[in-house]
């Protein structure tokens, strides 16, 4: 997890907010409606934009996705990406 972000993702304001926000989506991704798994940030997250609640805690700057189309999500994003690295909840990479 990058570093910047530790804090926030352990927060309760944070937490509350992806759980609201996951129960307003009906628990499904909004892109294929298979079983949502992350709560992506929109605009993505910076040490500059992390604790500006209007960003960060906003919903409607979320969208509520499945493993898979969080992948797709970042993978047209990041630059390079090794094959056998995924995302966790979070939207960080790990080693599969
Ligand atoms: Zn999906
Ligand atoms: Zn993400």
């Amino acid at each position: 997890m990058k570093l910047f972000a530790k804090q926030f993702y352990k927060s309760k304001a944070w937490r509350n907010c992806r759980d609201a926000y996951f129960i307003s989506q009906h628990g499904l991704c909004e892109r294929c409606h298979s079983p949502g798994k992350v709560v992506h940030h929109t605009v993505y997250l910076s040490p500059d934009n992390i604790h500006d609640p209007t960003i960060s805690l906003n919903h409607d700057l979320l969208e509520l996705l499945c493993a898979t189309c969080h992948q797709h999500e970042h993978f047209k994003k990041e630059e390079v990406i090794r094959e056998g690295l995924s995302f966790d909840e979070n939207g960080d990479l790990i080693q599969l």
